[in-house]
């Protein structure tokens, strides 16, 4: 399942990638391109926007929510989502890009000092050269997608 997200829904588009999901962020063009993207490349539309065309569209989610979790909530509920916990932390937030296991040593000089120390795993992007690892960020995440299974 693949996504567009419109423009206005930045932190869901950001979540979904976490949670392993390929989710393009479109940036506010014509409306037409969005419609166009999605059809080309067989995603879904997430937006605010009303007047974006339900009909063209391969499908259209109307977010109701100004808030994140109820947003992840709505998606869950209308697509019927299924949290796979594998799929986690596989995806760059920044570029929606896979992202890979790296072998600790090579991070060396590349992640803070502390994280080096007391983390084990790291994962790179390729395309824009980030690292990850599981901390905090993981950790609330989790208690997030807990709480979001619970609803
Ligand atoms: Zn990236």
């Amino acid at each position: 399942m693949k996504f567009i997200v419109d423009f206005m829904l930045g932190r869901l588009c950001k979540r979904l990638r976490l949670m392993g999901y390929d989710a393009a962020y479109f940036l506010p063009e014509k409306k037409s391109e969005l419609v166009y993207r999605s059809l080309k490349e067989g995603r879904i539309i997430l937006t605010r926007d009303h007047k974006v065309s339900k009909k063209k569209a391969i499908k259209r989610i109307l977010i109701e929510s100004d808030f994140i979790e109820e947003q992840v909530g709505q998606l869950f509920r209308e697509l019927e989502l299924k949290l796979d916990r594998d799929k986690l932390f596989t995806r760059c937030v920044l570029c929606n890009s896979r992202l890979e296991s790296i072998e600790k040593e090579k991070v060396k000089g590349r992640v803070p000092n502390y994280v080096f120390q007391t983390k084990e795993r790291f994962f790179h992007c390729a395309e824009c050269d980030k690292m990850y690892w599981k901390g905090t960020h993981w950790d609330l995440l989790m208690k997030q997608i807990k709480r979001n299974e619970k609803d």
